[in-house]
């Protein structure tokens, strides 16, 4: 079934009676070449380019809940690509431009809205860190513009320009940032790796996995054991509970990141703005909530909720760059388990165990990456070799001292 606006004419005048379930609900085959622990963004997106882009075939994606219930469908939704480091900026950079084709390839509507995003800047030792990074996103083929005051007020009038702690100096814009429907990323892979045979087996926990002589052989499952030629794990916030089923301690820590979204309002916020004194970032749903977030919650957890203390902390920087959302209702909120590495930095890479295969430590910004990261983690499963823009993330760069500090904030999760 292939979607087009002719198709959703003809469903509108006879309806609606044509539609059918976009991926099959499969059942585990004994075993695999290849199988994707994970059925969030980027365990699909592994699984749709190891068979569209490497043209590898007999795959399973399992998934312990349902296809979208992670973090995949609960962040803030937005992409970018405007990091500063050699080792990062490559991989968001060839994740944008994924994005940028992603729904005609897909043909799968996931409402990619390159609207903008401005990251604020409050002193002049934040401006000059801005044009650095300007400097670094330009040339990895990105887009930056340095804002002055002026230039901030045209697209965001209503900001506390003149706050007397924290006053608006300028912003770095990022023309080619946005936002995505969140859910109908995992939705559109979902499809596309079906399309392409591979099984998606949902409500299936992988409880333990079968090493023999220091290779993997498959793992035990809840509907029983599925063998595996090489595994791939991509559970985000669950990589250290899952590795450790493997034997791997991992330098990962989970926390909590909640997101909220506020009643809905006319048209009011054109792009992405991020608050460069406090830790805070917001856009627009086109619904017209006001999608924001910040801080993730200050203590491990793997529960997919977070506290009030959060709340009110995320609710005060809000306020105080934009005063007017104090008259704004809070509609929901929501948590996530987010695998903070202590670099800030994801990893890609081979494991010890031969077949073992592992992509964890997205931290906030994993979603951003979802194209890159299936592309790459499948260059990785199909070659045994690292994909181009993903040689920097090795499982071993905290040995050898080759850490990719995007903040230069060392290993302090809060404040990556
Ligand atoms: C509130 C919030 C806001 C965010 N905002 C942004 C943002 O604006 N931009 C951005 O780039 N990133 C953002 N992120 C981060 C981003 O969402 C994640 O880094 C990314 O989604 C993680 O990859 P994933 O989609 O594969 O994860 P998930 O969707 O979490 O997929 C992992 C899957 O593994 C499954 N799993 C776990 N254990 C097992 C097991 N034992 N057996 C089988 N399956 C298992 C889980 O059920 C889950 O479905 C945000 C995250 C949160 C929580």
């Amino acid at each position: 079934m292939t979607y087009s606006g002719f198709r959703v004419i003809r469903e509108a005048l006879t309806g609606h009676k044509g539609w059918r379930p976009v991926w099959r609900d499969s059942k585990p085959k004994p075993s695999y070449d290849f199988v994707i622990i994970g059925g969030g963004g980027h365990g699909l997106a592994t699984a749709y380019y190891l068979a569209r882009e490497f043209g590898e075939a007999n795959i399973a994606v399992v998934e312990k809940g349902w296809i979208g219930g992670g973090n995949v469908g609960r962040n803030t939704t937005i992409i970018r690509s405007n990091y500063l480091l050699d080792g990062n900026e490559p991989f968001y950079e060839f994740s944008l431009k994924l994005w940028e084709s992603l729904e005609q390839e897909l043909n799968y509507n996931a409402m990619v809205s390159q609207r903008g995003i401005l990251n604020l800047v409050h002193s002049d030792a934040q401006r000059d860190a801005a044009r650095r990074r300007g400097n670094a996103m330009i040339l990895n083929g990105s887009d930056a513009e340095l804002l002055d005051v002026d230039g901030v007020r045209k697209l965001y009038p209503f900001l506390n320009f003149d706050n007397a702690r924290f006053p608006i100096k300028g912003g770095l814009l990022h023309r080619r940032g946005g936002t995505v429907r969140h859910d109908a990323v995992a939705w559109g892979y979902a499809r596309g790796a079906d399309r392409r045979g591979v099984d998606i087996i949902q409500n299936c926990e992988v409880t333990g996995f079968r090493i023999e002589n220091g290779r993997c052989l498959g793992v035990e499952t809840t509907k029983g054991f599925i063998g595996a030629t090489k595994l791939g794990v991509s559970v985000a916030g669950s990589s250290s509970r899952v590795m450790a089923m493997a034997g791997m301690r991992l330098p990962i820590e989970s926390h909590v990141l909640q997101a909220f979204a506020s009643e809905g309002l006319k048209p009011t916020l054109p792009g992405v703005i991020t608050y460069g004194a406090g830790h805070f970032y917001c856009s627009q749903s086109n619904k017209g909530g006001l999608v924001f977030g910040g801080d993730i919650d200050g203590y491990n957890s793997y529960a997919q909720r977070g506290n009030l203390p959060a709340v009110e902390d995320v609710a005060e920087s809000g306020i105080s760059l934009i005063p007017a959302l104090g008259r704004v209702r809070l509609l929901r909120s929501w948590g996530g388990i987010m695998d903070m590495s202590m670099d800030g930095s994801p990893f890609i890479d081979k494991t010890p165990i031969d077949g073992l295969y592992f992509n964890g430590g997205w931290c906030y910004g994993g979603f951003k990456a979802t194209p890159a990261a299936g592309f790459a983690f499948a260059h990785l499963m199909s070659t045994d070799r690292p994909h181009k823009t993903a040689t920097a993330y090795r499982l071993d760069r905290f040995r050898t001292g080759q850490i990719i500090d995007e903040k230069g904030q060392g290993a302090q999760p809060n404040l990556h």
